[in-house]
């Protein structure tokens, strides 16, 4: 049932139907899955709706068999500037028709059934929405988290290719000192002050490494986005076998790499790496009820059309309101 999304190539991919669902309408009996993916659909919706307690109604399920899915050849290549640009939930409905369900297991029984408060707070966003694994059934919350990731990447990413960008920079993270034991080993098990990178709207991102703590806020901005890609592709990306290249000359021959992904969100998170990589240009849309960033195509200066055509009603009211004084 899994899917490979290749990474370093274009091929074509098999995709099961997904539809989005009000969790509380939701009859597990009546959905059109075999017997194991019900079981599995009743444990997630169980298990979610126990860990966001209540916060969550809308979901992406699986909506069908194998002989419902479609065929479609997957490219790699701009994926994650669509899922950044996502901002409602029926704009999430159709790239998850289009493209799967992200892969980010449900929760363990275990987990969201303990009374050990060092279990209970591994119920918080961070650790829940990035387990990858098969899932037939996705909080809309576990999708928005990570386009917000997605998007505060970009941002980060933004403000540190901009000229005098120690200001930007500070507006998207933030250095905080903690007290508190943070050695791994039981001989350093001592109190100790250390710095920590948060998002500015309060998640913790990392604790900085002690040889980081006098760098300018450039290079900790950028060690930032490297760690925070890295926790998001580690155990989300393979490596397989591709053509075989021999080498008559020396009687050798080489294994060429090729990259794929079973989980749709790894994919993702890889299309970022490669545009940073890259150095394309991300930029602010324009439209200032919506400041998304984006990466930028031809000479766009929006995220999409419905930003074009908002700015330009603005524009207009503005210079209506020009000729009415
Ligand atoms: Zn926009």
């Amino acid at each position: 049932m899994y899917n490979y999304y290749p990474l370093s190539h274009n091929s074509k991919i098999n995709l099961y139907p997904v539809e989005l669902v009000e969790i509380d309408q939701l009859r597990v009996e009546e959905q059109n899955l075999g017997p194991a993916s019900k079981e599995i659909l009743k444990t997630s919706i169980h298990n979610w709706n126990k860990a966001l307690v209540g916060r969550t109604s809308f979901a992406l399920k699986l909506a069908g068999l194998e002989e419902d899915s479609h065929q479609m050849v997957f490219n790699n290549d701009g994926l994650m500037s669509e899922f950044a640009c996502l901002k409602t939930i029926k704009d999430i409905e159709t790239f998850s028709k289009k493209y799967g369900l992200l892969g980010i297991m449900p929760p363990d029984s275990e987990q969201v059934n303990s009374q050990f408060p060092l279990i209970k707070a591994t119920l918080q966003p961070s650790l829940l929405f990035n387990n990858y694994g098969f899932s037939v059934f996705e909080p809309v919350e576990l999708w928005q988290w990570h386009i917000k990731q997605v998007q505060k990447i970009l941002r980060l990413y933004h403000a540190i290719r901009k000229a005098s960008s120690d200001e930007l920079i500070y507006e998207i993270v933030e250095i905080k000192m903690h007290s508190g034991m943070f050695g791994s080993l039981a001989e350093d098990r001592a109190i100790t002050n250390r710095y920590f990178v948060h998002w500015t709207d309060g998640e913790e991102i990392l604790m900085l490494p002690e040889d980081f703590e006098e760098k300018p806020i450039l290079e900790i901005a950028q060690y930032t986005i490297a760690r925070v890609l890295e926790s998001h592709i580690s155990g989300g990306i393979n490596l397989g076998v591709g053509d075989l290249i021999s080498k008559p000359s020396t009687k050798g021959f080489m294994i060429k790499e090729k990259r794929y992904s079973r989980y749709l969100l790894a994919a993702i998170y890889y299309d970022l790496w490669q545009t940073i990589n890259n150095s394309k240009n991300v930029y602010i849309c324009k439209n200032k009820d919506c400041r998304l960033p984006f990466v930028r195509s031809g000479r766009r200066e929006h995220c999409n059309d419905a930003c074009r055509q908002a700015a330009y009603r603005i524009r207009l009211e503005e210079k209506e309101g020009e000729n009415n004084i």
